[in-house]
């Protein structure tokens, strides 16, 4: 990430005031010049945080030597010019940006200068920062008459063709309460967002085009709203115009049917994608026949008009619960339907608003409290290939390491070969990156402006990286390129007999990576089929699981361990015994569908397609893979090794008690459960007869949340589910839904 001092691109070396005033004049220039591809072009190149670490150190410098600073530097003026694209358009009354804060201190601060200006601490109104794009909408006797971009602050770009694709902008205002008629005029402000569902789509097609995706919904939105939609259709009903003269004439029309086609097709694009973005309004301009107190109350009118406000903001009297709402939202992020990267803090009161006025770029009685960034830019180093257990070969990236959303990030996969082509990216490039709170770092794009010619392709391999085997597709279309020596290929050795052991598995904690790659490299195992014939003669001719005393080489902890979870591991129930095996597609939840049906290994290798399809939570997909993986001989000698150490083939017959009491039902667990794993939960769901599902639906029938539960439990309430906690889910499972009432 480039620095503003030290090495990176913002740094000047050097001592004394020349040295700071060229500092400072290299900062200016890169500022604006960031500021032009941001909001001009909609294509930044860094990323947020080194653009506001940027501006911090040119802050700092105007601290220190005042006499630097002037009324055009960036940090006096809102960020932003106009493009010549556009009509300008005056706003009525100056659009703002807002000052920021990073933490408790600084909020703190903040308030503490509203009281002392006010003289005792007003109500707070807490609002979610939208991350989108700033509009002004002018409505005069409730016709909207522009939609126009922020700009510098004071003229706009008029984008008021493209209001009309825009579902959420009503065209016109009309009164829903007799006691708040439609005003005169009224210039309300808002963000423009895409939901982040619509983002993802947008990048998805920008992507399939071949260009650079956008970094951020910010730059979507902008780059969505400000096309010139009008042009468009414009050049398609001249072409058309053209095409009749021409037929009229005699003349072919090929070639203008062509450039019809292109055109209808560029615009309808253009506009489909202007459909997927909202409005959300945070602020009203000038008016004339309205005279709100307090900005809550200029919301409450605007949306009994029609406009759309957002359901989040809250009226807050102290700091205390300022601060709940922050850390609430923080932690909630991504459960809100749009992205946020703070939220906005507003002294409620119009009057107090007045008193506090504003700086040249922002007002004094709001702040923008900013979460930590979740997109960043580091370089990527080089794209690695990775065998996995199904001897799927992935690309992932390697980056130089980059702090983002909490932690530091080094890798982050790429899929598949066409995935890296989708993306574009060359290995040296730089790469905007993103991590989303406790969600998968992502790779987003390249950096393509700062390319240097020294980027070179990635070629994936055609050879398995680990045992040399040529790679293959297993059918035309697969996405995934394997390797098909299941058997005998280290990585995927080592890979599943990691799985076998996993939580959703057999849980055996003593056989870990390390402990796989030890059995395999001594030869104690020569697949998942040996790791139950272990014994502690066998470990013992492994250094990984002896250690040295004056007697000689002992056992070591490690192998007691093991060898005491494997005799627990034998008694497993059979679902997890069948997600040991690493069949494709059965993880637990089809696991427990063919365990709980068919209740016998035996009984599920003697199935046939129709019987294993037609079990709740299988279908064909899965009971192909099923029919297929047995009928491998070393697959079914897998098996047979099991059996024969004494691993456990088949489940009880249900106890009908027990198992009807929730027969019927389906309950999806979330969270961290206090008093058992969330494997050991749904196990028990299963076992009492209910579906345990993996999302929340229409469908579901409870909700078990556990602490820290996040999207599921959001949605479980969204949709009216029935939420349980620990205590209830106990009495669920012993009791049946009677219990609960
Ligand atoms: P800002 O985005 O930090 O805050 C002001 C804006 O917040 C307002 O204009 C408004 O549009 C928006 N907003 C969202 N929800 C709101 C709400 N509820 N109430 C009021 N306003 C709300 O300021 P800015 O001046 O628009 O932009 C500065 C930001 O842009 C910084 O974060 C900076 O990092 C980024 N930037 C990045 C680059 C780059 O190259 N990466 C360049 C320039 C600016």
């Amino acid at each position: 990430m480039s620095q503003v001092s030290g090495d990176g691109p913002g740094a000047v070396h050097g001592d004394g005031p020349g040295a700071v005033a060229r500092e400072f004049q290299s900062l200016v220039e890169q500022v604006f010049a960031h500021r032009h591809r941001y909001y001009e072009l909609d294509a930044p190149t860094v990323s947020d945080d080194e653009y506001d670490a940027l501006e911090r150190r040119l802050r700092e410098i105007e601290r220190e030597h005042p006499e630097l600073a002037t009324g055009s530097s960036p940090t006096a003026t809102v960020g932003g010019a106009r493009s010549e694209m556009f009509e300008p358009v005056e706003h009525l009354e100056r659009m703002y940006s807002l000052d920021n804060v990073f933490d408790r201190g600084e909020l703190e601060a903040w308030a503490q200068r509203v009281e002392n200006g006010l003289s005792a601490f007003p109500p707070m109104l807490c609002e979610l920062k939208v991350d989108g794009l700033a509009v002004d909408l002018v409505y005069r006797d409730g016709r909207l008459q522009s939609l126009a971009t922020r700009g510098d602050g004071r003229t706009g770009e008029d984008v008021t063709y493209n209001a009309r694709f825009i579902a959420s902008i009503p065209a016109q205002l009309e009164a829903s309460d007799p006691e708040l008629p439609v005003p005169a005029l009224l210039e309300v402000r808002g963000e423009v967002f895409f939901p982040v569902t619509t983002f993802d789509e947008i990048n998805a097609h920008v992507m399939e085009q071949g260009r650079t995706p956008f970094a951020n919904p910010r730059n979507a939105a902008a780059g969505t709203l400000r096309q010139r939609v009008d042009r468009r259709l414009d050049d398609l009903a001249d072409a058309r115009h053209r095409r009749e003269a021409a037929l009229a004439a005699g003349q072919s029309a090929d070639r203008i049917d062509q450039r019809i086609v292109r055109l209808a097709a560029d615009a309808e694009r253009a506009s489909g994608q202007l459909g997927g973005l909202q409005l959300v309004v945070h602020g009203i301009g000038a008016r004339t026949g309205f005279d709100p107190q307090a900005q809550s109350q200029s919301y409450a009118a605007v949306a009994s008009w029609g406009l759309p406000t957002s359901r989040h903001t809250k009226v807050h009297p102290n700091l205390e619960k300022v601060m709940t709402y922050i850390d609430h939202f923080h932690e909630h992020r991504h459960d809100v339907e749009h992205e946020i990267d703070g939220v906005v803090i507003k002294v409620d009161s119009i009057n107090d608003q007045q008193q506090l006025g504003a700086t040249s770029r922002a007002p004094r009685w709001a702040i923008a409290y900013k979460y930590p960034a979740e997109v960043v830019t580091t370089t990527l180093e080089d794209i690695g290939v990775n065998v996995g257990r199904t001897g799927r070969v992935t690309p992932y990236g390697v980056m130089i390491p980059v702090r983002v959303a909490g932690s530091t990030v080094q890798m982050a996969t790429l899929h598949n070969a066409s995935e890296v082509a989708r993306k574009g990216v060359l290995i040296g490039d730089r790469v905007f990156l993103r991590k989303a709170g406790d969600v998968i770092p992502e790779i987003i794009g390249p950096v393509v402006e700062v390319r240097d010619g020294s980027e070179r392709a990635f070629v994936m391999p055609i050879k398995c990286p680990e045992c040399s085997t040529q790679l293959a597709y297993e059918k035309e279309g697969d996405a995934d390129i394997r390797c098909p020596n299941a058997r005998t290929c280290p990585a995927q050795l080592r890979e599943r007999l990691f799985h076998m052991a996993g939580r959703g598995a057999f849980d055996i904690e003593g056989l870990g990576y390390k402990a796989a790659v030890a059995l395999l490299d001594c030869e104690l195992a020569t697949d998942e089929g040996d790791v139950f014939a272990l014994d502690a003669a066998a470990l013992a001719t492994c250094p990984f699981f002896t250690r040295a005393t004056s007697d000689g080489p002992q056992l070591s902890a490690n192998a007691g361990l093991l060898l005491d979870q494997l005799a627990v591991a034998r008694g497993r129930p059979l679902w997890r015994v069948l997600v040991a095996l690493s069949i494709r597609h059965v993880g637990p939840t089809a696991a427990q569908a063919l365990a709980r049906t068919l209740l016998s290994m035996q009984a599920i290798v003697d199935a046939d397609h129709d019987t294993l399809a037609g079990i709740d939570g299988v279908g064909p997909v899965i009971a192909d893979a099923v029919i297929e993986w047995f009928a491998v001989d070393w697959h079914r000698a897998i098996v047979d090794s099991w059996r024969a150490a004494g691993v456990q083939m088949s489940d009880p017959q249900p106890e009908l008690v027990g198992a009807a009491t929730l027969a019927g039902l389906t309950l999806v667990v979330t969270g961290t459960l206090t008093t058992m794993t969330r494997e050991e939960a749904q196990e028990a769901v299963a076992a009492a007869g209910a579906k345990a599902a993996g999302s929340v639906s229409q469908k579901t029938d409870y909700l078990v949340a556990g602490a820290s539960a996040g999207s599921k439990l959001a949605k479980a309430e969204s949709l009216g589910v029935r939420v349980l906690d620990e205590e209830q889910f106990a009495r669920l499972l012993a009791g049946g839904p009677e219990a609960l009432t």
